[in-house]
């Protein structure tokens, strides 16, 4: 099981970079054989509010496949 870089949650979704072409691409972690060199598990929470770095374009091939899986990740009360 991935875990989120950021809190521990299972990831749901890979967050890769191109360097070359300064595109941050949001994927589903589900179905990724390799994961790209410096690439970073996401649970949903984490993958939705992320940005791409000032200069960067963002790739969100998420789509709203995610929002289903966007329960509990935070408000645990
Ligand atoms: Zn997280």
């Amino acid at each position: 099981m991935e875990l989120c870089v950021r809190c521990g949650y299972p990831a749901t979704a890979l967050m890769t970079f191109s360097y070359s072409e300064r595109v941050v691409t949001l994927t589903q972690l589900v179905g990724v054989v390799r994961r790209p060199p410096g690439a970073l598990e996401l649970c949903a929470g984490h993958a939705l509010s992320k940005t791409a770095p000032v200069g960067w374009v963002l790739n969100d091939e998420l789509g709203s496949e995610l929002s289903l899986f966007t329960v509990e990740a935070d408000n645990g009360s």
